[in-house]
This record gives structure tokens, C-alpha cells and sequence, in this order.
């Protein structure tokens, strides 16, 4: 059995995960920023794996959203978010890293990849999620999942698998061992959202541009140059390099999303604790660190600044046979037909 082989079994059967793929650190290396050899000198493969979200638990969040039940929020924050997710990624791609020293003998490290990689720290002004596609992670741990074969990165800017669309835990480990490699994503086109567009109207704060404002199907390699793409009036999509793969998504913005995530209006707050502090859709930093400082510290969350996890985009995105995990089961009554083109 081939080494990569033997840390996938090790993944799949002893750490529970489902679905691993493994890429070489090359796949990467279009984002400078960070790259892997950033984290580990002569890294050489990038392992990635994912755990998917339990429908019970995604289904807790339509309980607030669609029957008002603002208390099965805690079900979802507490297991369809950052904390048991990230928790459960943490301990295994720490396990994972120990596996590959102490038996395969080289260096591994285990890379933080999902919101707990944002812990704030209480001298800092803002969270760092806000302006999560900036330069707040470490290792792009959907560009990775890609490169390995997982799935492809949706208008959302989130990886979308086959099996559960958006609604996965993704974990990194790093190592400087060469290894099999799995090919980057080709399987069926999971996203097309010129067609489907439910994330982009779901979301409250219109943080996510809709691609029908794109003038043409966009053919993402001729746009590669541009880097980033303008519908003349607003940026509306990224377009970068992923395994020498050109992809285009949605140009986010954070400090809107930030807004409804964190729960700087009334009206996103699911505890009611929150007062109105902004009340533009399009925030430039400064009002968001003031709004920031205004915020009653959280006991609530392990990082102490308040989360209300609005995650429409994640919770409403059909990828992942949404349909019929969810509609068809009675677990929400939204069919998203107003967005669909
Ligand atoms: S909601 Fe639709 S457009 Fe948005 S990521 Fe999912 S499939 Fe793509
Ligand atoms: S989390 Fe909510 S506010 Fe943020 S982009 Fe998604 S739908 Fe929009």
C-alpha cells in the first residue's frame, strides 16, 4: 500500500473524516501570500480532508429563520459552526500530524482552517474574520480542497462537494513528504450562478453580487489578467488560479457580511441583546472597528466576540442534494424559485 494510502485509511476509518485528497503545495503557489513553504519549509504536499455537518443540526438554524425559534440557534452554533466542527478538526489534524512523524517520519503540521483560525485577541480592534478572503488565514483551505480533488470553490467563495454542498468542516495538514496526488476537482459543474443565484438573493446585506450583472457567460481564463472583474458600477468577481485551473467567484463584501454575521443591527441579532450601531450596507473599515469597540464583550462564544452566524449562503445553497435532504423531508419550506434564473 502506498504511503499516501495508508494516511487516507488512517483519515477515513481511525479519525472518522469523509472525504481526504491529497495535493502537491505547487497547486497553491499562484497565492503568494500564503503559501505553504511560508508554514513549512520544503513543504511538499498539502493532505485535506472534510466532516460533514449532520442535516439535524443544519436544520436547527431553519428552525430560527423559518419557525422563529431563536433557541435551536444554540444547536447550530454550537455543532454547525465553529465550535464542535472546529474542534473535532482540531484534535484530528493534530492526530493525523502525530500519525505521520511518529510512523511515517517526517515533519506535519496541522493548519488551523476554519473560523476558530480567527480567534481575536482582546488587544486587537476587529475580529479577524472580517475581511476573511483578505489576508486573515493561513493556507486558502478551500483552494486546497480543490487542488485535492474534493469539490470546486462555489459563487459563495466556499468549497461545495458533490455530497453536502457548503455544509462540511474542511482540515489542512501540511507535510514535507512527497506523496501520490490526487487529481484537482473535474467531475460534474456543482455551481452555476448565472442559473441559480439563491445565494446571492438570500443574502441580507447583498454582500454577494449577483452574477447575472456579469454582461456575458464569463469564460474566467480570458478574464485571469483582470484578476478582478467590474460590472462597470461594482467589483463583482474574483478570478484566480487554482492548480493551473482559472476560477472565478463572487467578490465578497466582508464588511457587509460582518454587519449581519456579527450582528450590528437589531435586526440580525438572535438573543436581542444587540443594539442598531450600523445601519449602512456598505461599512468602510473605521465604522466597523468603532461599531467593533461599542460591542459588549461575548460570554457567550470561546472567543469572546459575539457571533449570530446568519450563514444563509451556507444553509440555503442547493449543492449537495439540498432538495432532498431538506424540502423534501419537510425541514424547511424555502424552494428557492424567486432567485433561480
Ligand atoms: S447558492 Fe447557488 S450560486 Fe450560490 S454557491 Fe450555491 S450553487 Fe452556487
Ligand atoms: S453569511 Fe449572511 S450576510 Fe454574510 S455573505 Fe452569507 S448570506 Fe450574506
Amino acid at each position: 500500500m502506498s504511503f499516501a494510502q495508508t494516511i487516507k485509511n488512517y483519515i477515513l476509518h481511525d479519525c472518522r473524516m469523509d472525504a481526504v485528497g491529497i495535493a502537491p503545495v505547487s497547486a497553491l503557489e499562484e497565492d503568494a501570500l500564503h503559501t505553504p513553504e511560508r508554514i513549512l519549509p520544503g513543504a511538499k504536499s498539502i493532505i485535506v480532508f472534510t466532516k460533514r455537518i449532520p442535516d439535524g443540526v443544519i436544520q436547527a438554524a431553519f428552525r430560527r429563520m423559518e419557525d422563529g425559534n431563536r433557541f435551536a440557534q444554540s444547536i447550530y452554533g454550537a455543532f454547525g459552526t465553529d465550535l464542535t466542527p472546529n474542534m473535532q478538526l482540531f484534535f484530528m489534524q493534530f492526530n493525523i500530524a502525530q500519525f505521520i512523524e511518529r510512523n511515517l517520519g517526517y515533519t506535519a503540521v496541522p493548519v488551523p482552517s476554519g473560523p476558530m483560525h480567527n480567534v481575536t485577541q482582546t488587544n486587537q480592534k476587529m475580529p479577524a474574520f472580517v475581511g476573511p478572503r483578505r489576508v486573515q488565514y493561513l493556507i486558502n483551505s478551500e483552494r486546497a480542497a480543490v487542488a485535492a480533488g474534493l469539490g470546486e470553490i462555489g459563487w459563495n467563495n466556499l468549497l461545495v462537494t458533490p455530497e453536502n454542498g457548503p455544509r462540511v468542516g474542511i482540515g489542512l495538514v501540511l507535510t514535507n513528504m512527497e506523496l501520490d496526488y490526487d487529481k484537482p476537482y473535474s467531475g460534474e459543474k456543482l455551481c452555476d450562478p448565472e442559473k441559480c443565484g439563491i445565494c446571492s438573493g438570500v443574502c441580507p446585506m447583498h454582500a454577494i453580487p449577483d452574477a447575472s450583472e456579469l454582461s456575458q457567460t464569463p469564460d474566467w481564463s480570458a478574464y485571469y489578467v483582470q484578476s478582478q472583474l467590474s460590472s462597470g458600477k461594482k467589483e463583482i468577481a474574483d478570478v484566480y488560479m487554482v492548480a493551473g485551473k482559472t476560477c472565478g467567484t463572487a467578490h465578497i463584501n466582508s464588511n457587509a457580511c460582518a454587519v449581519a454575521s456579527m450582528a450590528f443591527r437589531k435586526e440580525f441579532s438572535v438573543q436581542g441583546e444587540t443594539e442598531d450601531l450600523i445601519m449602512n450596507n456598505d461599512p468602510s473599515d473605521e465604522e466597523l472597528s468603532e461599531a467593533y469597540l461599542k460591542k459588549a464583550f461575548s460570554n457567550t462564544s470561546l472567543d469572546h466576540f459575539p457571533k449570530h452566524y446568519c450563514n444563509k449562503c451556507v444553509l440555503y445553497c442547493p449543492v449537495g442534494n439540498w432538495k432532498e435532504r431538506y424540502a423534501d423531508r419537510g425541514l424547511s419550506k424555502f424552494d428557492g424559485k424567486e432567485y433561480m434564473k
